[in-house]
C-alpha cells in the first residue's frame, strides 16, 4: 500500500532495521524494484531525485502512485534531495508522500529556517520530512550534491536541528560518499558518532552515499540507528553493465522488451542483497 515515510521508517526505528531508498528513473527499474520488495517483503522507498523528475516527467508519479497502492508491501515516494520550498510543495502536489529538503550546504541558521519552514507546510498536508546536516561527500559528476570533503554531523547541532524543525527523520554525515568513493579515502562509518547521535535524537535517522562503504559496517549502522539507506549508484551500474552485455555491438537487438528484462534481472539480485543487509527483508509483516 501506499504510505508516508514516517510510517515506514518509524516502524524500522522500532525494530532496528534500514528500509532501502532506491532511486530510479524510469519505468522498467521502478517496476524491478517493486517485484524484488513484494519477493521479499520488505518495505520500499521509492526514490527520485529532481533530475530524475525531470528526466521522466511529472506524469510518471501518477504511474507510481497506482503501483504502491496495489502493493502487497508498504511503500512511500520520496522526493530526494529537495532544494527549496517551492520545489517541495510541487513535489506533495505531484502526489510525493516523503520529501527531502536539503539545506545542508547552507549556514546553520539558514538550513534550519528552510528545514522549518518546510516541515511545517508538509505535515499540514499529511507528508514526512527528512533534513541533513553535516556534509556528505560527493565527488562525481553524476552525483547528487555534495563536497570534496565530509563535515560530519555534530551530535549537539543535531539535538538543536531536530527539535527545532520538528522533522521527521535526518540524513547525518558519518563518513560516506555521493557516487563512487574517492580512490584516495579509506571509506569508514564513524560507528561511534553515530551511536551518540541516535541517543540523543531517538528519531530515525538516514544514510546517503553508502556505496563504498564495506557490508559490516553498513549491516552494523542499520542496526544501531540508520533506519534509511540511499542506493542510487549500485543498482544503476548492476542494470547498465547488463544492458552493454545484451546490447553488445548487434544493431539487430532493439526491442526494450528483448533488452530490458536481464538488466532488471541483473539490478534486482544487487537489491536483494541490499534488502538482505539493511535487515529489511520479511519486514512487511510488521505493517
Ligand atoms: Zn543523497
Amino acid at each position: 500500500m501506499l504510505t508516508t515515510g514516517k510510517a515506514i521508517l518509524d516502524v524500522a526505528n522500532e525494530h532496528s532495521f534500514a528500509v532501502p531508498a532506491f532511486n530510479i528513473s524510469d519505468w522498467a527499474m521502478f517496476k524491478g524494484i517493486v517485484e524484488i520488495s513484494e519477493e521479499t517483503n520488505a518495505p520500499l522507498i521509492v526514490a527520485i531525485h529532481p533530475d530524475e523528475v525531470k528526466h521522466v516527467g511529472p506524469d510518471m508519479i501518477a504511474g507510481i502512485v497506482s503501483r504502491a497502492h496495489r502493493s502487497s508491501v508498504p511503500i512511500a515516494i520520496h522526493w530526494d534531495h529537495g532544494a527549496t520550498y517551492d520545489e517541495v510543495l510541487t513535489a506533495i502536489k505531484y502526489g510525493f508522500t516523503s520529501v527531502m529538503i536539503d539545506g545542508s550546504l547552507k549556514p546553520f541558521e539558514e538550513n534550519l529556517a528552510l528545514t522549518k519552514k518546510v516541515t511545517d507546510s508538509a505535515h499540514v498536508l499529511g507528508v514526512s520530512v527528512e533534513g541533513e546536516l553535516g556534509t556528505i561527500g560527493g565527488n562525481d559528476s553524476y552525483a547528487e550534491a555534495g563536497a570534496a570533503e565530509i563535515i560530519y554531523t555534530d551530535p549537539d547541532d543535531a539535538v538543536t536541528f531536530v527539535e527545532q524543525t520538528g522533522v521527521d527523520s535526518l540524513a547525518i554525515a558519518i563518513g560516506t560518499f555521493h557516487g563512487f568513493y574517492p580512490a584516495h579515502l579509506k571509506p569508514e562509518l564513524k560507528l561511534d558518532l553515530l551511536k551518540e547521535i541516535k541517543s540523543r535524537v531517538q528519531i530515525p535517522l538516514v544514510l546517503h552515499g553508502g556505496s563504498g562503504n564495506p557490508d559490516d559496517e553498513i549491516r552494523e549502522a542499520a542496526r544501531i540507528g540508520i533506519n534509511k539507506i540511499n542506493i542510487s549508484t549500485d543498482i544503476k551500474v548492476a542494470y547498465h553493465n547488463k544492458m552493454r552485455e545484451v546490447l553488445g555491438n548487434d544493431p539487430k537487438v532493439r526491442e526494450p522488451n528483448a533488452i530490458q528484462p536481464a538488466c532488471i534481472d541483473a539490478m534486482k539480485v544487487v537489491a536483494a542483497q541490499k534488502i538482505e543487509l539493511f535487515g529489511a527483508a520479511g519486514k512487511g509483516s510488521l505493517y
